[in-house]
C-alpha cells in the first residue's frame, strides 16, 4: 500500500502583498495556494491550522555565524579591549584564553543553533576555525552538530582560517583535510593585512575551491583602497574560474569607505562576476552601502557574525532584528527600503547560500515564520519577538524556544 500523504492547510496568512491565502503544505512543501476560503479540498487526514490573518515569510537565512567560538548560554566572558588600537592575532589570543575555559563546543554550539532556530532561521551558513593550534577539532565537533540538528536546520560550513594560510604552516593542508570531512567551502581571511601576500593566499583558497568544487567565502576587513583591491581580485579570480554565484566577501568595509565612482566601478565589477556580499551592518566600520550595491545587481546578505564571543558581546541571533539594524545603519526609512532589508535577511541570503526551492511559492520547502505584523516593513521596524517556526510544514518552535527535536 501506498503510504498516506501527510497534508496541512494553514487557513487565512497574510502574505507579503497583503492578501489573506490558504496555503497546502503535502509532504513538506507548498503545493497550492489560494486566496482564503478558496482552498482545494483537504483529503480526509488533513490539519487544518487557522493562522488568524498573521503574515507569513519565508524562514530567515542566517548568513554567517561562528558555531564554534560563541559563548550563548554559557558563562558571560567580559570582553577584554586591545592593547593598542584593534588587532584580530591579539583578538585570537584572547579567543584561545576564553575558549580554554568554556563549556564544551558541541553544547555552545547548540545553544547557539536554538537561539537562531528559535527566532526563525532554518538556514545557515557558519565558518569553523581551522589553524595549527585547533587542528581539525572545531570542523569535527560542529560536523556531529550539523548532524544532529539536520532535520531542523540546513547549514553549511565554511573552512575558516583564523590564523591566516601562509603565515600559519600547515594550515593550506588542514583546510584541504577540513574540506574533505565535510566542509562545503573555503574561507579566507583579510589577505593583504593578515598574511600580505594577496596574491599566494587567493592561490591557496580558490587553488583548494577548484580541488574540491568548493564554494569561497572570505573574511575581508581591510578598509578603502587596500580593501578595493582585494574585492577586485577575488571578482577578477571568480570570473576567470567561471565560478559566478559561488564566491561571497564577507563584510568588505572597503565598499564603505571609497569614493562613489570607485564603488559604481566596484558594484559594476561584482555583479559581472557573481559575486555575492554579506554584511552583519557592524557597529563602529564603514559597511559596503546596501542600496547602491543592490541597485548595481549585486546580492548582498545578512549575518550575525559573532554572538557573544571573545569579538564582542552582541548578537542575538534573530535576523529579524537583522534587518531592522541593516536598515537602521543604511537610512532605510521608506517601505521598498524597509522590504530590501528584509530580502536582505530571506531572498538575497537564500540565492547567496544557492538554496533551492525557498519562499511562499508553490514547489516551495515549506520553511516559513508566522507573526503579528502589519506587514513586511512594519515587521522590520517593530521586530515581533512572539513567532512560530514552520520546519517542513510543522512548527519546530515558538516564541523563541524550540518546541520539536
Ligand atoms: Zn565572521
Amino acid at each position: 500500500m501506498a503510504p498516506v500523504s501527510e497534508q496541512t492547510i494553514f487557513r487565512n496568512a497574510k502574505l507579503a502583498d497583503g492578501s489573506l491565502a490558504d496555503l497546502c503544505v503535502t509532504d513538506g512543501r507548498f503545493n497550492a495556494i489560494a486566496p482564503a476560503g478558496n482552498a482545494p479540498l483537504a483529503g480526509p487526514a488533513a490539519i487544518m491550522v487557522d493562522l488568524g490573518g498573521q503574515l507569513v515569510v519565508p524562514a530567515f537565512v542566517e548568513g554567517h555565524i561562528h558555531l564554534d567560538t560563541s559563548f550563548h548560554g554559557d558563562a558571560w566572558r567580559p570582553h577584554i579591549p586591545c592593547t593598542n588600537g584593534f588587532d584580530v592575532r591579539e583578538r585570537v589570543a584572547f579567543q584561545a584564553q576564553n575558549l580554554a575555559a568554556a563549556a564544551p563546543m558541541a553544547e555552545r554550539a547548540k545553544n547557539q543553533l536554538e537561539l537562531c532556530i528559535g527566532h526563525g532561521s532554518l538556514a545557515m551558513r557558519s565558518h569553523v576555525m581551522v589553524d595549527g593550534s585547533v587542528g581539525l577539532s572545531h570542523v569535527e565537533t560542529v560536523l556531529a552538530v550539523r548532524e544532529t540538528y539536520r532535520d531542523l536546520i540546513d547549514i553549511q560550513l565554511v573552512a575558516f582560517p583564523q590564523s591566516g594560510i601562509l603565515s600559519s604552516p600547515g594550515t593550506a593542508e588542514l583546510l584541504d583535510e577540513a574540506l574533505k570531512l565535510g566542509c562545503d567551502l573555503i574561507g579566507g581571511l583579510d589577505p593583504a593585512s593578515f598574511d600580505r601576500d594577496v596574491k599566494g593566499h587567493l592561490d591557496a583558497v580558490f587553488g583548494l575551491a577548484q580541488k574540491h568544487g568548493a564554494g569561497v567565502d572570505i573574511h575581508l576587513h581591510d578598509g578603502g583602497t587596500l580593501g578595493l583591491f582585494q574585492v577586485e581580485e577575488i571578482a577578477a579570480r571568480t570570473k576567470a574560474l567561471g565560478m559566478a554565484g559561488h564566491v561571497t566577501v564577507s563584510h568588505a568595509y572597503g565598499l564603505g569607505d571609497i569614493p562613489a565612482d570607485a564603488l559604481a566601478k566596484a558594484g559594476e565589477m561584482l555583479a559581472a562576476a557573481g559575486v555575492a556580499i554579506m554584511t552583519n551592518a557592524p557597529g563602529n566600520h564603514a559597511f559596503p552601502p546596501v542600496a547602491a550595491l543592490r541597485q548595481a545587481g549585486v546580492t548582498v546578505f545578512g549575518g550575525s557574525d559573532n554572538i557573544r564571543d571573545s569579538w564582542w558581546p552582541y548578537g542575538d541571533g534573530d535576523m529579524l532584528s537583522r534587518a531592522n539594524m541593516i536598515g537602521y545603519r543604511s537610512g532605510f526609512y521608506e517601505d521598498r527600503e524597509l522590504a530590501d532589508a528584509f530580502d536582505v535577511v530571506t531572498h538575497a541570503g537564500a540565492k547567496a547560500l544557492r538554496l533551492a526551492d525557498y519562499g511562499i511559492m508553490v514547489g516551495a520547502k515549506a520553511d516559513f515564520v508566522a507573526m503579528r505584523a502589519l506587514h513586511v516593513p512594519e515587521a522590520v521596524v517593530a521586530v515581533p519577538k512572539d513567532r512560530t517556526v514552520y520546519r517542513r510544514g510543522k512548527v519546530v518552535a515558538g516564541d523563541g524556544t524550540i518546541l520539536a527535536r
